[in-house]
């Protein structure tokens, strides 16, 4: 029987798990941490009976995502669950664009750009679904469906800051910008509109749900499924090297496929790694970080404008311009006094993850690679900013800086939460410029993490491409 172990069991690590025992592949996950999951766990980081996403919280792709549509995880106990508003952005005026899958709803919000904001992206929106089949693969791919490709490819070369020329109000150049900033670090730079683009045809197409119970839903029936195809996941063991991947399970597997970040890889594969993948993966850059905030609070966040209080996401920049520089500040190293910061009210989506009076609240501020000071306040000034009076809610607060959230999590480095910075460099060559880019030229070994296509998120896609390209090998 063909053997693999899987090293790490982020979403995409079980992903590869899966994807491999469904063909009947004798698969075993070993996880460093005590609890599987990597960035979808859920804990009571607060108060007892509050349940808090430590990462994921908002899954536009995931709910889309081929791979894990196709395994009809809601036979394992997987729900998802939408607030009435996916996002809002307010203003300082008191305004705020409401993303939702309400087409006419949101360009209600942005009003003077109603017609463009639909021009934009009501076709990108109507060919949501052939579109995830595209651009959640790696780059070298025959497309199934060029039309749709081609129409998001053109706007999405464009930096962010162009594609928010089309728009005269502040509410949809503000709106876009804040969804752009998703990909972390300069909107001005060639493909850093992107995944704004395709966040905010998520939003109309899909909508942005939250998991029924907390993001850790999602792997626990991923994890459940991997059993029920014979798989196992041992947690506690951080995997040093393939001699220690040996070690570990009595002998060498035919497979190994590693959710690690690129550094990581080196370390593990040492110097059975040729000289170009050591070094094009030494090269490898990695982004801005995430200093995470977790509140509970008191009833809700008192938001001036009254449709933040149903909103499941809120992005908190400002205005466009506003947005740009804070985002360039930290991609340049430079803390700024206010930066980015999103928040979310899965609560009101899934009133299970609430106790009593009280309600979680997840936020997180972008800060520079590596930042080892405390933004709470500058996250508290940012809520207070639209919602004044949210201080005297707060009942509890639990912090993670970026040189933590480097530790929890050792794929998070300098607490770059994608795992790599989005340059249009990694964004089109992820983690290196090669035909098979899981491939790490050693046999049977590959690299599955959000390090390789298509990236970022709680989607198993790169999990089940990478599986994928050593299954092809296998049949070699
Ligand atoms: C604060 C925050 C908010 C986020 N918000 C969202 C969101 O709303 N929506 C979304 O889709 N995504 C979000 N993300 C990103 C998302 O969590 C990641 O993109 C996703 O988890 C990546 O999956 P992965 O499997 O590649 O890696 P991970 O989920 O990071 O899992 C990697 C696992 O490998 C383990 N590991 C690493 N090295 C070793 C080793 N040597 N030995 C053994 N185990 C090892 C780690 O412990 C970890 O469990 C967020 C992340 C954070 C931190």
């Amino acid at each position: 029987m063909v053997t693999a172990v899987i090293v790490g069991s982020g979403p995409n690590g079980l992903a590869a798990a899966v994807r491999l025992a469904q063909e009947g592949v004798d698969v075993t996950v070993l996880e460093g941490s005590d609890r599987p999951g990597g960035g979808t766990r859920t804990s009571e980081l607060t108060l007892p009976g509050l349940l808090h996403d430590e990462c994921a919280a908002f899954h536009p792709v995931g709910v889309v995502s081929p791979f894990l549509t196709s395994l009809g995880l809601g036979r394992f106990g997987l729900k998802w669950r939408w607030p009435e508003i996916d996002l809002a952005h307010p203003l300082d005026d008191g305004r705020a664009v409401l993303l939702t899958r309400d087409m006419e709803r949101t360009t209600a919000s942005v009003g003077v750009d109603a017609d463009a904001w639909r021009r934009l992206f009501a076709p990108i929106a109507a060919d949501f679904d052939k579109l995830v089949h595209e651009v959640l693969r790696p780059m070298a791919h025959v497309p199934r469906h060029p039309v749709a490709l081609i129409r998001f490819g053109a706007n999405a070369l464009l930096p962010a800051t162009w594609t928010a020329r089309r728009w005269k109000g502040d509410p949809a150049r503000a709106a876009f910008m804040g969804i752009a900033a998703h990909a972390f670090g300069r909107l001005d730079t060639p493909l850093s509109g992107s995944v704004g683009l395709m966040l905010t045809a998520a939003g109309h197409a899909v909508g942005w749900p939250v998991a029924a119970g907390g993001t850790q839903s999602i792997s626990t029936a991923m994890i459940r499924l991997l059993e029920s195809l014979g798989g196992t996941v041992r947690t506690g063991v951080t995997v040093t090297s393939l001699e220690h991947v040996r070690e570990l399970t009595g002998s060498a597997p035919d497979i190994v496929m590693l959710d690690t970040a690129p550094d990581a890889a080196v370390r593990i594969v040492g110097g059975q790694l040729p000289v170009r993948v050591r070094r094009a993966l030494t090269r490898y850059r990695y982004g801005p970080a995430v200093h995470k905030v977790d509140f509970a609070i008191d009833g809700d966040v008192p938001w001036t404008n009254e449709d933040c209080r149903r909103a499941g996401a809120l992005h908190l920049g400002g205005t466009a311009e506003e947005v740009v520089a804070v985002e360039g500040a930290t991609a340049r190293g430079t803390m700024p006094v206010r930066p980015f910061v999103l928040v979310g009210q899965q609560y009101l989506a899934d009133p299970s993850r609430s106790a009593g009076p009280n309600n979680p609240l997840w936020a997180y501020a972008h800060v520079p690679h590596g930042y080892a000071g405390d933004a709470t306040k500058a996250v508290v000034d940012q809520i207070e900013r639209f919602a004044p009076g949210f201080r005297d809610r707060i009942v509890a607060t639990r912090a993670r800086t970026a040189t933590q959230t480097a530790a929890y999590n050792p794929n998070y480095v300098g607490g770059d939460i994608s795992a790599g910075a989005n340059t249009a460099r990694q964004i089109v060559l992820r983690p290196r410029l090669a035909l098979n880019p899981y491939a790490l030229d050693v046999p049977g070994v590959y690299l599955c993490s959000s390090a390789t296509p298509p990236g970022g998120g709680v989607h198993g896609m790169c999990g089940a491409n990478a599986a994928d390209a050593a299954l092809s090998w296998l049949r070699r």
